[in-house]
């Protein structure tokens, strides 16, 4: 069959959407997408497959719309598939809806967070034909292909319209092995198209790499991969095929800084081996990685220098806010004194520690949230991390939140559209302008003296580095911009 991994432009005057490899989606003002693992698994597995797969993102190319569409339409394709968040679902209805008009025998395809929560939604909006629910998509994708092309049973997961009614497969499984994945095909997925403009490299070229599906703990209500990877499903691909990915990245593609985007990365006995195996194949003296972390996974100092060691980076870690009460009710799992002694152990290894914070909780009061921003800045001022992310708290469908919000009537809108994190859905006692503002004020936090005399030290020791500082800082007030109302 002859197969489209599309990401249509979506052109808005908010920016660019980072709509893949995200849990939490945002338009943002500069230019810069994540490396869409699970698509490009997808795309692989296709094509190994014998089948035909054109990779067609627009949005990464800063394609118009009409020129995507002569690509795709040129292509003759049998199957497009799309995947969704809900900021954008209500724009790929109507892409899908467009797009049927002239591709009348193409099959479309959807899936994402969004769809595996509200899967019948889009059948009642769009002319879609199916809908793959779960985060294993890529498995999901190929069983629907090859249903198609020889006839062989469909995988649960799927949605499908059978005359007027919509039927389903049943749930989605989520007990594929990792392990039997081939190794992702970066040139047939572009990968160079997403290896430059992204602040998680310090290094160039970069790319992502998902050694794990997704997050041990997996429970935090606001996470929407929580949608995709409920809890108990954490898979990972063995030590040594981690190894062997990380091998071939530095082999065929010159990557040199890999952003790991397990929900949370494996520790134990995994982290152990693999660091290990980094160290004594002597990879970890050719590429840097980064990678998601809980300030509870139980490391100990000896396990944050291995890591470093073996060539970790930027460890980004989950701090959302820094009143327990907020960490309680958003089942983080985690106490407000675990955060520093975390960061410092981090920081003690030679690690960089990037920390993401959330406001607009309906729960919190202005001095609730003026605490997270005085803790940040202590943080910032006592050199225990290295960057900040502050977005406003999204409930996302077929999260708990939203599930909560929906009781408590916290819920100003359900149109999807405003689901961005640019502003708040949920009602709080503060105005939008003010919690936009608070968000701003978070990101201007970490610019203390201190901080900064610090971080000249740093960029004029390193060449790479000092380009990485200049990337970030001009990067800075279009952060900024990203909540100006
Ligand atoms: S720790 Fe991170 S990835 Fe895991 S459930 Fe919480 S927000 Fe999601």
């Amino acid at each position: 069959m002859r197969i489209i991994i599309a990401f249509p432009p979506l052109s808005s005057q908010k920016g660019i959407p980072l709509l893949a490899q995200n849990r939490q989606f945002q338009w943002a003002k500069t230019p810069w997408t994540a490396y869409p693992m699970v698509p490009a698994s997808a795309a692989t597995l296709l094509d190994k497959s014998d089948h035909q797969v054109l990779w067609a993102d627009g949005i990464t190319k800063g394609q118009t719309y009409s020129t995507w569409e002569k690509e795709v339409i040129k292509f003759k394709p049998d199957l497009i598939f799309i995947e969704s968040k809900t900021p954008v679902i209500k724009t790929h209805w109507k892409i899908i809806n467009s797009l049927k008009k002239k591709l009348k025998k193409t099959i479309f395809v959807l899936a994402g967070d969004h769809l595996t929560a509200l899967p019948k939604e889009s059948f009642l909006h769009s002319k879609v034909d199916y809908v793959l629910t779960g985060g294993d998509y890529d498995f999901l994708l190929l069983s629907l292909v090859n249903h198609l092309s020889k006839r062989e049973k469909l995988s649960p997961g799927i949605y499908y319209r059978a005359k007027s009614q919509i039927r389903s497969t049943g749930p989605s499984k989520l007990n594929h092995s990792l392990e039997d994945l081939p190794l992702i095909d970066r040139d047939l997925t572009q990968y160079k198209l997403y290896a430059y403009k992204n602040s998680n490299y310090a290094y160039t070229p970069g790319t992502y790499t998902m050694f794990a599906r997704d997050c041990w703990w997996g429970r935090c209500t606001f996470c929407s991969w929580t949608t995709l990877y409920p809890g108990k499903h954490y898979r990972q691909i063995s030590p040594q095929k981690a190894l062997k990915e990380v091998g071939q990245l530095i082999e065929k593609y010159s990557i040199k800084e890999i952003m790991d985007d397990s929900g949370t990365l494996p520790v134990g006995s995994w982290l152990q081996t693999f660091c290990k195996g980094m160290i004594k194949s002597g990879l970890n003296k050719k590429i840097k990685i980064s990678c998601n972390m809980r300030f509870n996974s139980g490391l100990s100092q000896k396990d944050f220098s291995l890591m470093k060691k073996a060539g970790f980076r930027l460890l980004l870690f989950g701090l959302e806010s820094s009143n327990q009460k907020t960490l309680d009710r958003l089942n983080k799992n985690l106490k407000v004194t675990q955060i520093i002694p975390a960061l410092k152990k981090a920081k003690k290894a030679g690690l960089r520690p990037h920390i993401t914070v959330m406001v607009g909780y309906p729960w919190e009061t202005k001095d609730d949230i003026r605490n997270t921003l005085s803790f940040a800045k202590k943080i910032f001022k006592d050199g225990l991390a290295d960057s900040l992310q502050a977005t406003i708290i999204t409930p996302y469908p077929g999260t708990p939140l939203f599930k909560e919000a929906q009781k408590e009537n916290w819920l100003k809108t359900t149109n999807w559209d405003d689901y961005d994190m640019k502003q708040p859905v949920l009602k709080t006692s503060l105005s939008d302008n003010q919690l936009q503002s608070l968000t701003r004020s978070l990101y201007s936090s970490f610019f203390t003296p201190q901080f900064l005399i610090k971080k000249t030290r740093e960029a004029l020791s390193d060449p790479k580095v000092f380009k990485y500082y200049i990337r970030l800082a001009l990067k800075f007030p279009s952060k900024l911009l990203d909540f100006k109302s």
